[in-house]
């Protein structure tokens, strides 16, 4: 089996498939302008299946459809359809639902398995403000079509102090409601998150705190992988997760990978570098040429960004405005989540 040189298997890839967003949340986007990447370095959808090939023939079994907002994406579900020819076993997406009422059923048909919304806020009027222009409604409507179509769709949600807070009972109660299950993800410092503080951090253990003071005591859900519990549930059986790269890293679990747009590969979400992987198929590489680049990158992966930015003293912001328009590959946007 593939291994990183910290033991760590290669069995999830992250596939944005375009930088573009139609909406501008606070925690991702909240700049006024913004540098692209250019058109001509995106994948096409032939480039994508043959890189996933390649990564799934070295142990991937784990797709995740993202961008920027994958539902952007001209003929979306063509990729997907594509992607789930390749004996896969798991083909999932994260969107802002706001596209996913008209384009959810297409999807399902298409073959995606997994879907992922994200959800800041129930109030009309924070979600416009934490989402830059986002229509409540619309994502409202996006997962009501995610519920209809999906087995077990998940909402994420950034929790940021002073913004939505003190929604979380709110949002655990409409997942409850409608049979979904809510992961709260601490605000994390990471590329394009250029407003980020640590007071604006709402830790796990307050999280915790205030899900209990809403609705009683509340256990974890024991992993049969002995990691740390990111799930938990409530008296009534209520099962909701909370995503702690801030405060608790897991890096030393991690078999994540991510592909931007235009075939950069990034063995960490922090990585500064990535390998060119557009540069060698249009360059000629055959399957085993990609197989092999990816395979010798990921033997050396010492990568723990997160622990790393955890146990720096004075943290800012990962990168200033102008190494991001400089490289709009730093970009969460542009990486995926
Ligand atoms: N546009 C889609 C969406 O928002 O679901 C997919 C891409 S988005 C970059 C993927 C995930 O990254 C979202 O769930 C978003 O909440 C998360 N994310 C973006 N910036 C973040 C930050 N600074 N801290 C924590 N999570 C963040
Ligand atoms: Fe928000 Fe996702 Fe767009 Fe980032 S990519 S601004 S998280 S919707
Ligand atoms: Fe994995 Fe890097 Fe995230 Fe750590 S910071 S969990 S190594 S992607």
């Amino acid at each position: 089996m593939l291994a990183d040189a910290r033991g760590r298997p290669l069995r999830s890839l992250r596939i944005s498939v375009t930088d573009r967003c139609n909406l501008r949340c606070r925690y991702c986007m909240p700049e006024p302008n913004y540098a692209w990447l250019p058109r001509g370095d995106l994948l096409d959808f032939a480039e994508l299946r043959t890189l996933t090939a390649a990564f799934q023939s070295l142990g991937v079994s784990q797709i995740r459809l993202t961008g920027g907002e994958p539902l952007l994406r001209r003929d979306l579900p063509r990729l997907v359809e594509m992607l789930a020819g390749l004996e896969q076993r798991d083909l999932a997406m994260t969107t802002n639902g706001a596209l996913l009422a008209e384009h959810a059923a297409a999807l399902r048909g298409a073959g995606l398995q997994r879907v992922t919304v994200s959800l800041d806020s129930l109030d009309a009027a924070t979600f416009r403000r934490l989402t830059g222009r986002g229509d409540l409604a619309a994502v409202l409507a996006g997962i009501d079509a995610a519920v209809r179509h999906f087995p077990t769709p998940k909402l994420n949600c950034v929790v940021m102090r002073g913004s939505n807070d003190a929604e979380i009972p709110d949002l655990i109660a409409f997942g409850r409601e409608h049979g979904v299950e809510v992961r709260f993800i601490e605000y994390m410092d990471v590329g394009g998150a250029t407003e980020w503080s640590r007071a604006t951090v709402v830790p796990r253990a307050e999280i915790l705190n205030r899900v209990a003071g809403a609705f009683g005591a509340i256990e974890p859900v024991v992993r049969r992988d002995a990691a740390p519990a990111d799930r938990w549930r409530l008296a009534d059986g209520t099962v909701f997760g909370v995503i702690a790269s801030t405060t608790a890293p897991f890096c030393g679990s991690c078999d994540r990978s991510r592909l931007t747009a235009d075939g950069t590969w990034y063995r960490c979400l922090y990585a500064r570098e990535g390998l060119d992987l557009r540069g060698l198929l249009r360059g000629g590489a055959s399957l085993e040429d990609l197989r092999r680049a990816i395979a010798s990158a990921w033997r050396v992966r010492a990568d723990r960004g997160a622990e790393e930015r955890a146990a720096l003293g004075n943290r800012g912001v990962l990168a200033d405005r102008a190494a991001l328009q400089a490289d709009p590959r730093l970009e969460m946007h542009t990486r995926g989540g």
